[in-house]
């Protein structure tokens, strides 16, 4: 039996978990109390980016009122504070996807930008050679097909599909198929943005590595979400952009293992990144600063750490059984609305909807909702090969954080109703 004296120790323990609270933890966020058109704002936007709690906004409060200096540079209080803070941020990233090195882990503006770094550095280093191909799947977000096409263009690199079935789930028994001896890469959405559908990375990464090719997953709709181990996966590279899980934008991850990251050559050239400089030649610094030139968005890494402090001040497995509880009441509940079709039926999905009504322009939904205070959105999620494959134009999508409730599900639901009335 516990005495007291345990239980003060308990209270004490700062790993200690809150317990889940959906009405509690919506006080976080100040903006989840704002009226839009007259209505309490219905955020259901997630998956283009999150809102944020107050402990993030006081970081950057903080950072800026009383710690604001430059890092990496100053043998001055302040300097070395924001350095500190900086690099303990960084540390937070390392625990969080339990990275082996803090060395590994390099700060970007954001998912986009991590992916273009590595496209344009793969694309430099010759290890990507005329004919080379990389293979990627037909349900990823733009970003992780367009950077390859501009960084390969003049060697005319190929990039080979892993095609969907009707449900929006990968055919990865194609996968073999696509493998020869000119594929170089092997980089793959997580959890798709367009779909909700969460894709089997981890058997992707066995058949690549067993043909001893490098993977990359894009995470970036997936460690909102998930609890994530980049060295169980086992992948080569993860992206994720800061301001999709409760921090700022402008700041996001690139995590490559350092048999990699070693070998590419850099991708900005400036101040940080360098070790020596003369006319003639200059060196560059070991990892991970060889990859950050220039000032980088220190608050914003900063408060990237304090969204992972907030995260983790909850058991994750509650969040996330919430966000299953979402998806499912939303789903079953838009099912039953006559003429309205889910576009992604995977049997393993996260809380992320597409849906289209017969009859209805996606937009017109969005706009009318937005009505009554409620955020969809609408078009393509920058997934055009996806739109392609189902024949469609755009979809409207509602896909939901841990701060959403079933009565938003609801508004929803009699927000789709009545666009509805309206075009009837
Ligand atoms: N990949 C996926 C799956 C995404 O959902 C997004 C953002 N919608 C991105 C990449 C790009 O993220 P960012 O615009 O933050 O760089």
């Amino acid at each position: 039996m516990k005495n007291t004296a345990d239980s003060a120790i308990i209270l004490n323990d700062s790993t200690a978990k809150k317990k889940f609270d959906v009405y509690r933890v919506r006080e976080d966020f100040p903006i989840l109390s704002r009226l839009v058109n007259g209505k309490p704002l219905i955020y259901l936007d997630n998956a283009a980016t999150t809102q944020k709690p107050s402990q993030v906004i006081e970081s950057l409060h903080q950072y800026y009122s009383y710690e604001n200096a430059n890092i990496h540079r100053g043998l001055y209080f302040l300097s070395e504070l924001a350095t500190e803070s900086y690099e303990s941020a960084r540390l937070k990233v390392k625990e969080f996807i339990n990275a082996m090195s803090a060395s590994e882990i390099i700060f970007v503006r954001g998912a986009t930008e991590a992916i273009n770094l590595l496209a344009t550095s793969f694309a430099r280093s010759g290890f990507f050679t005329q004919g080379s191909e990389i293979i990627v799947s037909e349900m990823e977000h733009h970003a992780n097909i367009v950077p390859w096409q501009i960084a390969a263009e003049s060697l005319g690199i190929k990039l080979r599909v892993i095609p969907f079935n009707e449900n929006g789930e990968l055919m990865i028994e194609k996968l073999p198929e696509l493998i020869n001896k000119n594929t170089k890469l092997v980089s793959v959405v997580h959890i798709s943005n367009a779909l909700g559908t969460i894709n089997p990375v981890r058997e992707i990464i066995r058949i690549a590595h067993e043909n001893a090719i490098p993977v990359l997953v894009d995470g970036s709709q997936s460690v909102p979400h998930m609890p994530v181990d980049v060295q169980d996966l086992d992948c080569d590279f993860f992206v994720f952009s800061g301001h999709k899980m409760f921090a700022p934008t402008g700041i996001g991850i690139l995590y490559g293992k350092t048999l990699y990251l070693d070998k590419l050559p850099p991708y900005q050239g400036g101040g940080d990144m360098i070790r020596t400089v003369s006319f003639e030649k200059s060196t560059f610094e070991d990892l991970p600063h060889k990859f950050e030139a220039g000032t980088p968005n220190i608050a914003g890494g900063i408060a990237l750490g304090s969204a992972i402090d907030y995260l983790n001040s909850f058991d994750r497995m509650e969040l996330l059984q919430h966000e299953d509880a979402l998806l499912n009441y939303a789903t079953e509940k838009l099912l039953s609305v006559r003429g309205l079709r889910i576009i992604g039926t995977a049997k393993t999905k996260a809380s992320v909807i597409s849906f289209i009504i017969e009859g209805i322009h996606p937009y017109d939904i969005g706009t009318i909702i937005d009505t009554d205070g409620i955020a969809l959105r609408t078009g393509h999620h920058c997934t055009q090969p996806v739109m392609k494959h189902f024949g469609l134009p755009a979809t409207a999508r509602a896909s939901f954080a841990f701060y959403n409730t079933i009565e938003e599900v609801d508004s929803l639901i009699k927000g789709i109703h009545k666009v509805i009335k309206m075009f009837n």
